[in-house]
C-alpha cells in the first residue's frame, strides 16, 4: 500500500505539469506553422502566433511545432 509521500512521488509529474512553453513573441515572423501541426496548442492571433497553453503536462505536437519553427521562438522547458 502506498502512502501519501509515495503517491506524490509517483505522481509528481501529472500535478506539476512539467512542460512550460515558451513564445519570444517578438521574433515571430506569423508563418503559421506551428497552428497547422500543432493546433491542439497553437493558435494565429493577428500576425503572430499564440500557445492556447504555457504549461503542459505531456510535450505532445508542441515539440514538432517548436522544431518547425523558422525562427526557432519557442521554447520547451522541463520544470
Ligand atoms: S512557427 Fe514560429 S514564426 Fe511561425 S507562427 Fe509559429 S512561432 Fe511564429
Amino acid at each position: 500500500m502506498t502512502n501519501g509521500k509515495d503517491y506524490w512521488k509517483t505522481n509528481r509529474r501529472w500535478f506539476l505539469m512539467p512542460f512550460k512553453i515558451i513564445l519570444d513573441r517578438d521574433a515571430c515572423i506569423g508563418c503559421g506553422s506551428c497552428a497547422a501541426i500543432c493546433p491542439e496548442n497553437w493558435v494565429m492571433e493577428g500576425d503572430k502566433s499564440k500557445p492556447k497553453k504555457t504549461q503542459v503536462k505531456e510535450i505532445g505536437c508542441n515539440k514538432e511545432a517548436a522544431d518547425a519553427c523558422p525562427v526557432q521562438c519557442i521554447t520547451i522547458k522541463e520544470i
